[in-house]
This record gives C-alpha cells, sequence and structure tokens, in this order.
C-alpha cells in the first residue's frame, strides 16, 4: 500500500474516532460521574471504535473496481453492484459493503472481498438470489456439469 493510502486511512480512522467521542463523551467532562458510569462509557467507547477500526480497515482491502471478475468456475461474472453483508467479528457486528458479481455460467453470486478476507459463504443478500427478474439457467453453462462441486 503507497505511503498515501497508508495516510488516507490514517485520516479516516482519527475522523471516525472523533465522531465516535464527540457522541459518546459527556457534553461537560467535569460533570460527575461514578467509576461504573465511567467504566461503562469506556467500554461502549472502546467498542464501537473497535468496529469502526475493523470496518475501515477491511473496505479499503476491496480490490478496484471492475465491471467484471473471474469465478472460480473459470468464467467471468458481471458486477452486480455494491452489496452489504454483516459480519460478526471478534469486536462484535460490522456491516461490511462489498462488491458483488453474479456468474451466468454456474449462477452464482459472490464478492471477491469474501473470498480474500476469506469469509464464509451464506451471506448472499436476497435480491441477489436470482430474483429481480435476473434469469439464470446453468444449462447455459459452458462448462461440463461435472466441474460444479455439488455435482462431482
Ligand atoms: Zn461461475
Amino acid at each position: 500500500m503507497p505511503s498515501s493510502n497508508r495516510e488516507r486511512l490514517i485520516e479516516d480512522l482519527v475522523a471516525r474516532n472523533r465522531e465516535v467521542l464527540r457522541r459518546r463523551l459527556p457534553q461537560d467532562p467535569s460533570a460527575p460521574q461514578t467509576m461504573d458510569e465511567i467504566e461503562q462509557m469506556t467500554e461502549e467507547i472502546s467498542q464501537e471504535m473497535d468496529r469502526e477500526i475493523d470496518r475501515i480497515i477491511t473496505e479499503r482491502k476491496e480490490v478496484p473496481p471492475e465491471n467484471q471478475a473471474r469465478c472460480s468456475c473459470g468464467a467471468l461474472a458481471r458486477y452486480r453492484g455494491p452489496a452489504e453483508r454483516v459480519i460478526t467479528t471478534r469486536h462484535g457486528e460490522v456491516r461490511l459493503r462489498r462488491r458483488y458479481y453474479y456468474c451466468p455460467a454456474c449462477c452464482r453470486g459472490f464478492a471477491p472481498l469474501d473470498e480474500q478476507l476469506r469469509l464464509d459463504g451464506g451471506a448472499t443478500p436476497e435480491s441477489f438470489r436470482g430474483g429481480s427478474g435476473w434469469h439464470c439457467s446453468p444449462l447455459t453453462s459452458p462448462l461440463p456439469r461435472r466441474a460444479r462441486s455439488w455435482s462431482a
């Protein structure tokens, strides 16, 4: 990663954490609080910051925008738009926005970022499951049936 990208990432992280602090810290820092209240507040701030750091760093791993991506079947998949996915990290749930592709050869949708991050499947957004006027028939696949993992 070039240092300018790195600096931009740092700026984004600082800006996002500044927002969290502005929202979560009391208006008057000298206002009385119990130790329990301070600990609770600190816990909430650090959890939100952790999740934001996870999300911002993860989204920067996205590959450069392309209209096509290579599907694991070997065919070219078409870009279908951005898709959100909720992932569970050790810091809690993070809403991740990534580029989503659909392969007409094997009727499979995927996000290259998921594969790069080695996230497991099962979070395909409903709108990409063959709905919304998208008709896909695996019979049009240029590959023999045995190429598909479930029919080996
Ligand atoms: Zn495919």
